[in-house]
């Protein structure tokens, strides 16, 4: 049955469209909820507090931390990223599925505190693509671009580790995908 809560990890390097392949689902579905994490980053312009992230002091986050609060969290370019536990596991005991979008260490840390998470690795078609799409996005400084660029080589080469891997080339084919990952049985169910 499809009806049972679950967890579900999408990573993959910054800039190869996992919030795009995450938003274009939650349209569709709504049982699907987007975990809300926690973050030291700034936020960016148009960026809300509690929606898109929660935005936390360095002390803040390791308060969180230190008091076993989070599933999973890493550093990620100069600043602390990670999941509140509470909320996700409130959803999944409610019938739902949850999705983390979340860099690779956390996604790797899943496994060992929720071993039946389903993990989805996305890849970019080529990291030239991957560079035009951070570039394209147009959030990020050229500093801040270069750091996850430097990044996103150390993260394909680990992409095998993980259950799927998706390579996002042609958006609309990436959605499709993902959707029969998550859902095999996607034509059976009431969207
Ligand atoms: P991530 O969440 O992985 O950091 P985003 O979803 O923000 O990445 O996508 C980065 C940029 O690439 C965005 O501008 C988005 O519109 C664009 N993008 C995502 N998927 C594709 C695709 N398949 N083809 C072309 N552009 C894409
Ligand atoms: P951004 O600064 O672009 O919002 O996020 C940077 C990276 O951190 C992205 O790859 C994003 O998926 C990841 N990220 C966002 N939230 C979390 C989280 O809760 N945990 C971890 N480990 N990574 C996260």
């Amino acid at each position: 049955m499809n009806d049972e809560g679950k967890l579900v990890v999408i990573t993959g390097p910054s800039g190869v469209g996992k919030g795009t392949i995450v938003k274009a689902l939650r349209q569709k579905y709504s049982n699907i909820f987007l975990s809300i994490s926690a973050t030291t980053r700034l936020p960016r312009q148009g960026e809300v507090d509690k929606q898109d992230y929660y935005f936390l002091s360095r002390d803040e986050f390791e308060r969180m931390i230190n008091d076993n609060q989070l599933l999973e969290w890493a550093q990620y370019a100069g600043n602390y990223y990670g999941t509140p536990r509470q909320p996700v596991l409130e959803q999944i005991n409610q019938g739902k599925v949850i999705i983390l979008e979340i860099e690779v260490l956390g996604a790797r840390q899943v496994k060992q505190s929720f071993p039946s998470a389903m993990r989805i690795f996305i890849l970019p078609p080529s990291l030239e693509v991957l560079e035009q799409r951070l570039r394209g996005r147009g959030t990020d400084s050229e500093e801040v671009i270069v750091k996850r660029l430097t990044k996103a080589t150390e993260e394909l080469a680990v992409s095998h580790e993980f259950d799927y891997q998706v390579i996002n080339d042609t958006l609309e084919s990436s959605i499709e995908l993902v959707e029969k990952i998550i859902f095999p049985d996607a034509n059976l169910k009431n969207v």
